[in-house]
C-alpha cells in the first residue's frame, strides 16, 4: 500500500555526533504540524537517533560523510523517517538486525539498534549495498 505524502522535508549532515540532537530536533520541529503524543515522539526520536547514531559510528570508519534525513507525513497519519549514508554499507542485513549483533566495540556497542527502531516503530525496512551505503526506512502510524 502506498500512502500519499501530504508533507516532507529533507535535510543533510555530516557524519558526527554532534548532529545527532540536531536531527532529533528537526524531527520534533517536523511533527509540530501532526500534534503527535509525547510517547509517540519520544518512541519516533529514540528510533531516528539509533539509525543516524548507526550512520556516525559504522558507516564512515574513514573520512566521514553525509547523512541523507527524509521525513513526510503521510495520509492517514503515518510518519515516514528515512536515514541514509553513503558508507560502508552492511554486507548481512538480516544477521545485522539480529538482537546484540554487533560490529562495534563490545564495551560501547549493545548490538541492539535496530532492535530499539523495530520495538518503537511499526516497521523498519534496511536495504544496503556493501561500498555503496545503507537505507534505513521506518514508519509509525499515529492513530490506533
Ligand atoms: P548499539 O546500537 O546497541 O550501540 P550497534 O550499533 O552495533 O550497537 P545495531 O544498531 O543493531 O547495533 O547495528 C548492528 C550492526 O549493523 C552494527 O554493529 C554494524 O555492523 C551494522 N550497521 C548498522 N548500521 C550501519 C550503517 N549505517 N553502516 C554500516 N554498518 C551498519
Ligand atoms: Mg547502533
Amino acid at each position: 500500500m502506498k500512502q500519499k505524502i501530504l508533507n516532507s522535508v529533507k535535510v543533510s549532515f555530516e557524519a558526527i555526533s554532534l548532529n545527532e540532537a540536531f536531527a532529533r530536533g528537526v524531527l520534533a520541529a517536523f511533527l509540530l504540524q501532526a500534534d503527535p503524543t509525547v510517547p509517540q515522539l519520544a518512541d519516533m526520536k529514540t528510533a531516528l537517533s539509533e539509525a543516524v547514531t548507526n550512520c556516525i559510528v559504522h558507516a564512515y570508519p574513514g573520512p566521514k560523510g553525509p547523512v541523507r534525513m527524509e521525513l513526510a507525513l503521510l495520509e492517514g497519519r503515518v510518519v515516514k523517517i528515512l536515514v541514509a549514508d553513503k558508507g560502508v554499507g552492511i554486507p548481512d542485513v538480516k544477521k545485522a538486525m539480529e538482537p546484540l549483533y554487533t560490529t562495534g566495540n563490545p564495551d560501547e556497542r549493545a548490538g541492539l539498534g535496530f532492535a530499539v527502531m523495530q520495538s518503537f516503530m511499526d516497521s523498519v525496512r534496511v536495504s544496503s549495498r556493501p561500498g555503496r551505503g545503507t537505507r534505513v526506512t521506518m514508519l509509525k502510524r499515529l492513530d490506533g
